[in-house]
């Protein structure tokens, strides 16, 4: 199965897409982590998008659909993936169009208010990306990943400005997408608007979203 996830940056995506691909043994695509460990090893797409990232810009397209087409044309992505942050553009849609077909885009419906708390809160670990919360869900021991003992630190564009300045990118350019997806029937609503909810709520919420739409296609 295909599936794709919108939201704002902070809506809970990321960690809910690397608890439902497991699920469904297909692999969870972060483009924001692919781009993350590009610049870790200085590839020539890190270099390329490195100062973008850091500024809380978009990714040119033709780097994001570069580095794309060749992640999922990977053996790994046979029975279907999961794209997080992945369509953030129009075009990107378009060409994720010509490229396959999806099954399901997962809405995870947000207010700006909760993003902004949720993003002031959120660090990451710098060796495995492992994704952590100040408020709801800090690692066992300040500072230090539970997974790889790594540093958890807070990503540059995760400073308040820089959050601000993404979610008017997102607004702009990705919100849109929204409508394209459901004009075409394939998008489920998942409302998470609750900054009391955890990790693991959200995660149900979105395999319930799944089951039910998985429901109706057989109808
Ligand atoms: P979030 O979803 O919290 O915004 P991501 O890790 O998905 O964080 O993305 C981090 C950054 O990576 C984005 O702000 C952007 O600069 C870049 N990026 C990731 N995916 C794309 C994309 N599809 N198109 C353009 N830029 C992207
Ligand atoms: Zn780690």
């Amino acid at each position: 199965m295909k599936k794709i996830f919108l939201g704002p940056p902070g809506s809970g995506k990321g960690t809910a897409a690397s608890r439902i691909a497991p699920k469904f043994n297909i692999p969870h695509i972060s483009t924001g982590d692919l781009f993350r460990e590009n610049i870790k090893n200085q590839t020539p797409i890190g270099i390329k998008a490195q100062q973008y990232m850091d500024e809380g810009k978009l990714v040119p397209d033709e780097v994001v659909i570069e580095m794309l087409k060749k992640r999922i044309s990977q053996n790994d992505c046979e029975n279907g993936f999961i794209l997080d942050g992945f369509p953030r553009t129009m075009p990107q849609a378009e060409m994720l169009e010509e490229l396959t077909d999806i099954d399901i885009a997962i809405n995870m419906d947000v207010t700006e208010e909760v993003v902004i708390t949720r993003n002031s809160a959120r660090i990451s670990c710098s060796g495995c990306g492992k994704i952590y919360n100040l408020r709801s869900t800090p690692p066992k021991e300040k500072g230090i990943c539970d997974e790889c003992k790594e540093k958890v630190v807070r990503r540059p564009d995760d400073e308040p400005e820089v959050i601000k300045k993404r979610l008017e990118i997102y607004k702009q350019q990705t919100s849109p997408l929204i409508n394209f997806y459901r004009n075409k029937g394939i998008l489920k609503d998942v409302f998470c608007d609750d900054i009391m909810q955890t990790p693991e709520e959200t995660f149900q919420a979105v395999m319930d979203a799944i089951e039910k739409f998985l429901e109706e296609m057989k109808k």
